[in-house]
């Protein structure tokens, strides 16, 4: 079985994106053949800058790397190092309904909390991911709950690109976890946690030190009322049991059992506590491997290797398929495709 994600290269990356994908990229490793990418053409789509573009991938490497993904295992590489993923991009465009584009829930939230350009990227994002995906065959796609609607995209680009051109594509599943696939934040329990349109106070970064993570606990936002429990109008207290039930790899059951009769001050202590001791081993692997960027760049050059052997072959049956470019047998020598 393939497995196949992607993350963006911030390096402040969250306690959402650790328990809703990170957790599940390594528990991937033992149940399938794990592909996972940096998706730096993916961060672009906002704003950004080239420097910190480049920083932010290491640091992006290392926590996946610190969280536990093995080179020896999994392959992981820096998505614009494989062209094939934006020549894909391109191909799987003109099969994708611009209809559907306009209703992708991210793009309609990303684009209203944009301040300068709203780039056609960002609109053009979920075709990338698409492409990203489709480009090895992926049967199963660990992601947040924020990321359902563009899976299912996906799916539906492999259909109408398969129904047209012949059985290229693999039609993938999503695999969302059942606990924590949407952490949300600390200060406003009404949106997710996020990396690019969150609080500050309400995002608790994974390089967190503990005297933050426990403020920024300590300042949660829940209702007035008593009672740790969850229910559609705690949604505060709800994220809270939520966030607390993924750490300790419990049920939110088991949690609302245990804290029922605690009072808000102390349960947010005792999730607090859960969350720096769940944190710190990550935290003490990645300053170690940080310091390396050779050795980072060495295992995402070696993991991009990998990935082109794979996605380039897709990319020939793709073109030969839609006939796009020269035959196979007189492509020899014709350009500089890698
Ligand atoms: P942005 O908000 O800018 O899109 P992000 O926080 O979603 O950034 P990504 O790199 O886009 O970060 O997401 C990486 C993975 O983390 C995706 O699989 C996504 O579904 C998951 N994820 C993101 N936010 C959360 C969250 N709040 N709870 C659970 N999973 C999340
Ligand atoms: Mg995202």
């Amino acid at each position: 079985m393939r497995i196949f994600s992607g993350i963006q290269p911030t390096g402040r990356k969250h306690l959402g994106n650790y328990i809703g994908a990170i957790t599940q990229y390594v528990a991937g490793q033992d149940r399938g053949d794990a592909i996972y990418c940096i998706v730096d053409l993916h961060a672009i789509t906002v704003a950004f800058d080239p420097a910190d573009l480049r920083e932010r991938t290491y640091d992006t490497a290392a926590i996946l790397l610190a969280a536990g993904i093995d080179p020896a295992r999994a392959i992981l590489f820096r998505q614009s190092d494989v062209l094939e993923h934006s020549e894909l991009a391109w191909l799987l465009g003109s099969v994708t309904a611009y209809g559907d584009l306009t209703r992708m829930t991210q793009f309609k939230d990303k684009s209203a909390g944009q301040r300068e350009l709203v780039s056609a990227g960002l609109f053009f994002y979920p075709v990338l991911m698409a492409a990203d995906v489709l480009a090895y065959r992926t049967d199963e796609v660990p992601v947040g709950d924020d990321q359902r609607q563009h899976v299912e995209l996906t799916r539906e680009i492999a259909r109408s690109f398969n129904s047209r051109f012949g059985d290229v594509f693999v039609v993938p599943e999503h695999r969302i976890p059942e606990v924590g696939a949407r952490i949300m934040d600390l200060q406003s329990p009404d949106s997710k946690m996020s990396t690019t349109s969150a609080s500050e106070e309400g995002t608790v970064y994974v390089l967190d030190e503990p005297a933050q993570i426990e403020r920024k606990f300590k300042r949660a936002v829940t209702d007035s009322g008593v009672g740790v429990r969850r229910a559609p109008d705690k949604p505060g207290i709800t994220n809270l049991i939520d966030i607390f039930a993924a750490v300790r790899g419990t049920t939110p059951e088991a949690i609302e059992a245990e804290f029922h009769s605690s009072r808000y001050g102390e349960f947010k202590q005792a999730v607090a506590a859960a969350v720096v001791e769940y944190l710190t081993p990550t935290q003490e692997r990645f300053t170690e491997l940080r310091a390396d960027e050779r050795a980072l760049e060495d295992v995402l050059r070696t993991g991009a290797e990998r990935a082109r052997a794979i996605a380039g072959g897709t990319l020939a049956e793709v073109r030969a398929a839609m006939g796009v470019g020269a035959p196979p047998a007189a492509r020899r020598g014709i350009g500089t495709r890698r």
